[in-house]
């Protein structure tokens, strides 16, 4: 069973970040487009580590506004010159064809090329990554400095070469869904249909890969549903299939370039006070690391499908350098060299510290609200207690204690305190022992900006307030 097959050595960071980069030299070479079998080798190799199913979603199912798109299959792609020297050659890079480009096969001068061609002025050794997704067109993508040598002999005759179809077939995205003790789930979802290209599009991929692997082997509270889908596309696709129990979804978070070394980016859900917006501030606020937090904006990855209107999911989106901010992005220069081992392992470690957040993020009541319970007696004061070695410890003890009136939860008291989340966490199950809180049992998702868990948490409280031993207490 793939649960057994990570021992300790392998659960460390080091041997996470060292497997997520082996995954990722593996997918590395595949050409992924938004259909087709790049896709759907990349979702097979996954399978192999995850428990991974693929849904296939037949050409011209009508999916929300859209409608899924032909599959593009290419072969061959090349320019070449009259002795059928291939001057721009797709076996040399994947990025030199534009991604969905139309097929042709013509001859015509070198000087007609020049609306299909794209190149990077300033960064003449570098390939652009473009497509033509929903447009009809065709084109290559090639280095400026070898656009400007063979740009020498415009009246070169060459040979135009896009060996692709469009055929009725299928959009295919992988789902993988690891229960939980509740229905309620967070959702992970990262984009799966960028060629060659690394930190945009497989670093999202191996640490959700790596996610689900270390979540399959703990308990869980929440249900966790991964997806690897195209972008755009497949995230409208999903959306449109899983409509009806879309309102499971309590917590969720988009990766998009999560690989390269800079500090992490959070982006905000839309509701931009979610549990999760929460989780993340709190868990990098702590982390002492370089990290940026952003508002939400509709622009970027598929938090502008999950977090349209209609949906308003609790999604924010979690990337290193923002896209379209660093110059490698969507060029040749994103490739493996541009990845580090230790940004993988550092954004699975951020991650997995906001799911315990969301998973423990329970409520408690003060069993001894009037006054201050006699920690001592209890072993739960340092003058008497070893185990409270922890000056933190004794803090959040007290913190817990204080806030515990049925309406906080751990993250409230983090928050406030200005606390690690585990060491709140630690001082509640130490006083859970002792019966000095006790659990409240409320809707898995009580977000503060949600008015309708506001009541019921009103509702709760009064009952709390007639049932618990308050006023019998002493
Ligand atoms: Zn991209």
């Amino acid at each position: 069973m793939m649960r057994n097959e990570l021992d300790q050595t392998e659960l460390s960071l080091e041997a996470a970040g060292r497997r997520m980069f082996e995954l990722a030299q593996e997918l590395y070479p595949l050409h992924r487009s938004i259909t087709g079998s790049g896709v759907r080798r990349t979702l097979d190799i996954l399978a192999e580590r995850v428990p991974l199913k693929t849904v296939e979603v037949p050409t011209g199912s009508k999916v929300l506004d859209w409608e899924v798109p032909q599959e593009w299959s290419i072969r061959d792609a090349f320019i070449a010159d009259a002795d059928g020297n291939r001057l721009v050659d797709y076996k040399a890079s994947n990025l030199h064809v534009v991604n969905y480009s139309q097929p042709i096969k013509q001859r015509m001068r070198w000087g007609e090329l020049k609306d299909h061609l794209t190149t990077l002025p300033e960064q003449p050794d570098w390939i652009p990554y473009r497509t033509a997704y929903f447009r009809d067109l065709w084109g290559f993508c090639l280095t400026h400095r070898k656009f400007l040598e063979l740009n020498e002999s415009p009246d070169r005759e060459v040979e135009v070469c896009i060996d692709a179809t469009f055929e009725d077939g299928g959009l295919s995205y992988g789902e993988l869904c690891l229960p939980g003790e509740l229905e309620d789930e967070v959702l992970i979802s990262t984009h799966i249909c960028h060629p060659s290209l690394a930190n945009d599009n497989l670093s999202g991929i191996v640490v959700a890969t790596e996610l689900a692997r270390r979540l399959a082997m703990q308990p869980r509270r929440y249900t966790y549903r991964f997806i690897f889908v195209p972008a755009t596309i497949g995230a409208i696709t999903w959306l449109s299939q899983n409509r009806d129990n879309i309102h499971r979804v309590k917590h969720g978070l988009i990766l998009s370039g999560v690989g390269n070394a800079d500090g992490l980016t959070y982006k905000r859900s839309r509701r931009g006070h979610a549990k999760v917006d929460r989780a993340f501030a709190h868990v990098l606020g702590q982390s002492g690391s370089p990290h940026t937090i952003r508002d939400f904006t509709p622009t970027g990855y598929d938090e502008r499908q999950f977090c349209s209107p209609g949906f308003n999911l609790p999604m924010g989106c979690l990337m290193r350098t923002p896209n379209g901010e660093y110059p490698e992005y969507h060029t040749s220069a994103d490739d493996l060299e541009f990845l580090s081992e230790a940004s993988l392992a550092g954004t699975v470690a951020t991650c997995l510290s906001v799911f315990e957040v969301l998973d423990h993020d329970k409520r408690f009541v003060n069993q001894n609200p009037f006054g201050e319970p006699q920690l001592g007696r209890r072993g739960l004061y340092r003058a008497n207690g070893e185990q409270l070695a922890n000056p933190l410890l004794q803090q959040a003890i007290l913190w817990v204690l204080n806030l515990s009136d049925g309406r906080h939860g751990l993250l409230d008291v983090a928050e406030r305190s200005a606390m690690p989340f585990d060491v709140i966490k630690e001082a509640a199950v130490l006083l859970e022992r002792h019966e000095l809180i006790a659990p409240v049992e409320f809707a898995a998702n009580l977000d503060s900006d949600n008015s309708a868990a506001v009541a019921a948490s009103e509702a709760i409280l009064d009952q709390v307030s007639i049932e618990t031993p308050f006023l019998n207490a002493h």
